[in-house]
């Protein structure tokens, strides 16, 4: 199933491209219109390798497979220990492979190849373990009801889920879905995003070495407006998971709705089975909205999103500067700030906020930017142009709206995506970079007097993913944690990622929690069995 021409990467470890074509049924194939798309390298904007476009005809033939997985296949049929064994096996061989997976992925996406290889590789390892040992786990209930009955509930696999993920962690993000709806007893189509198709589809192959059956994991490269659109309006796609990288999707309407009613009336034509179906999506909030609507309209598919952010870092009074300084600039500039819960708005309280301004300019300053494969490194390019040329807006945005512009502010050299580690003061809540999701190495410093006001402030934003909070106070530790309405409060500590911790979003950041035990409920049904307990 690999493609004939592979690609060698330029650098070190050595990593080949050996699979750009949709992953449909257990074959690599090319996509019914045969049209391919270009992943570039963020490095330098050139190719890396053409991938198959997938689309609407596409992901129908990959949502056949999914089906046909489920309602015939071994899979939800194996006994659990069986499925746990194959995601057990599938993490030894990530394990196994991981410098090679890891060079991937920071060829495609750009982030610091150490970073990607001995955080995010091994993370995924980690969860995919977690996961592999729930399989065999999941227990329905006796329920005590009145009368004379024997009621029971069984825990039951959803069907075929439909997962979208984003471009900032591509292999995570492919774990925190894969994962859970595989132990979970679910067959899938996942879309890759646009921008980093590649380690998907080698996870992918491994997968199926390790034994998954054909069709159960199908893989979809292609756009948001047309791949992505078909599988959140499919009529035979059960669930929808979806995350999103930030918050300005260019997506546009009258596509998705071009491709859904393309759909139904396809589906009307050609007398397709209605089964109701499910749908996971990481994304932006308003991509997010687009996938709601398009799983209302086409069969009530259940949707868990994971969109959005504007986090609160907040810095208290009694809070040791030289350590809130570096939680911080790593709760914003991890990743090339391209985190859905960054840190974003740093809040600092008047009293330390003169020192922590000096230092945290200074630390932004000593950040190392350059090749993400080079030791050390600490900020790779981001992800593409539209990103970049997005950034460099916001950060005139800050300096026109009167924010003090303490470093940064531009590209770094004349090739590729980078950009300086950027630090604005001054900044008041009500300005665009304050409100509005940057998704870059630009943070923007707060002054608040008194823990009130920073909560009402933090508080005063349509999101609610994540926040963090820099104090030795134990009270107000506890105060913050409980006022904030946010998904996760990391507490003098930021992007803990344990597999067993569950993450999700208050308010517009999105429905639902994935990871953890929690996560396990996106891909299972509850069916109550009622049984007399004499026979009638
Ligand atoms: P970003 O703007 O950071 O790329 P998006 O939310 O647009 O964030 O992208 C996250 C994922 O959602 C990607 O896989 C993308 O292709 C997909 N996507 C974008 N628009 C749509 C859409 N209208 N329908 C379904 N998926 C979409």
């Amino acid at each position: 199933y690999s493609t004939d021409a592979s690609i060698e990467s330029p650098i070190s470890p050595s990593v080949k491209v050996n699979y750009t074509q949709l992953l449909i049924n257990g074959q690599f194939v090319d996509s019914a219109s045969g049209k391919t798309f270009p992943t570039l390298d963020p490095r330098t904007g050139e190719v890396i390798a053409h991938v198959a476009e997938g689309d609407a005809e596409d992901v129908n033939r990959a949502v056949s497979a999914a089906r046909k997985a489920f309602d015939e296949g071994p899979w939800p049929k194996m006994t659990a220990y069986e499925r746990s064994r194959v995601l057990f096996r599938f993490a030894d061989m990530i394990e196994k492979h991981n410098d090679e997976i890891a060079a991937l992925e920071t060829w495609d996406n750009g982030k610091p190849f150490e970073q990607a290889a001995k955080i995010e590789v091994p993370m995924v390892v980690r969860f995919f373990r977690y996961y592999a040992g729930f399989a065999d786990k999941i227990h329905g209930l006796t329920v005590p009801a009145d009368g004379e009955y024997h009621v029971q509930t069984l825990h039951e696999p959803i069907g075929v889920a439909g997962q979208i993920i984003p471009w900032n962690f591509p292999l995570l993000m492919f774990a925190w879905k894969v994962a859970p709806a595989l132990a979970c007893g679910n067959t899938i189509v996942l879309k890759t995003a646009e921008q980093t198709p590649l380690s998907a589809l080698y996870a992918a192959t491994l997968l199926q070495e390790a034994g998954l059956p054909p069709g159960v994991l199908n893989v979809v490269s292609g756009f948001g407006p047309t791949a992505g659109a078909s599988l959140a309006s499919h009529m035979d796609i059960d669930k929808a998971a979806t995350n999103s990288s930030n918050s300005n999707a260019s997506a546009s309407v009258p596509v998705c709705n071009f491709a859904s009613i393309c759909y139904l009336i396809a589906m009307f034509l050609l007398k397709l089975p209605f089964i109701p179906p499910q749908f996971a999506f990481t994304g932006s909030t308003d991509t997010g909205k687009k996938i709601l609507e398009l799983a209302a309209k086409s069969n009530l598919k259940t949707v868990t999103l994971e969109l959005g952010g504007k986090s609160p870092f907040i810095v208290c009074e009694d809070a040791d500067v030289d350590k809130a300084v570096e939680m911080a600039h790593f709760a914003l500039f991890f990743n090339q700030g391209q985190c859905c819960c960054s840190g974003s708005r740093t809040f600092v309280h008047e009293k330390v906020y003169d020192e922590f301004l000096e230092k945290a300019k200074a630390r932004a300053e000593r950040r190392l930017v350059g090749d993400p494969f080079k030791g050390g490194i600490e900020q790779g390019p981001q992800i593409d142009s539209v990103q970049f040329e997005k950034i460099l807006k916001y950060i005139d945005y800050g300096v026109k709206a009167g924010a003090k512009l303490e470093t940064g502010g531009e590209r770094v050299g004349t090739k590729g995506f980078y950009i300086k580690p950027t630090v604005f003061s001054d900044v008041q809540d009500d300005m665009p970079i304050a409100c509005e999701e940057i998704f870059g190495p630009v943070q923007t410093i707060l002054k608040y007097k008194d823990l009130n006001e920073v909560i009402r402030r933090a508080n005063n934003s349509r999101y609610g993913l994540a926040a963090g909070v820099f104090t030795q106070n134990i009270d107000t530790a506890n105060t913050l944690a409980r006022a904030l309405r946010v998904g996760s409060v990391f507490i003098n500590c930021y992007y803990i990622f344990d597999a067993s911790i569950p993450f999700g979003g208050y308010k517009m950041s999105g429905i639902g929690r994935e990871k953890g035990i929690y996560g396990l409920s996106n891909y299972l049904q509850v069916k109550a069995v009622v049984t007399p307990l004499k026979n009638p």
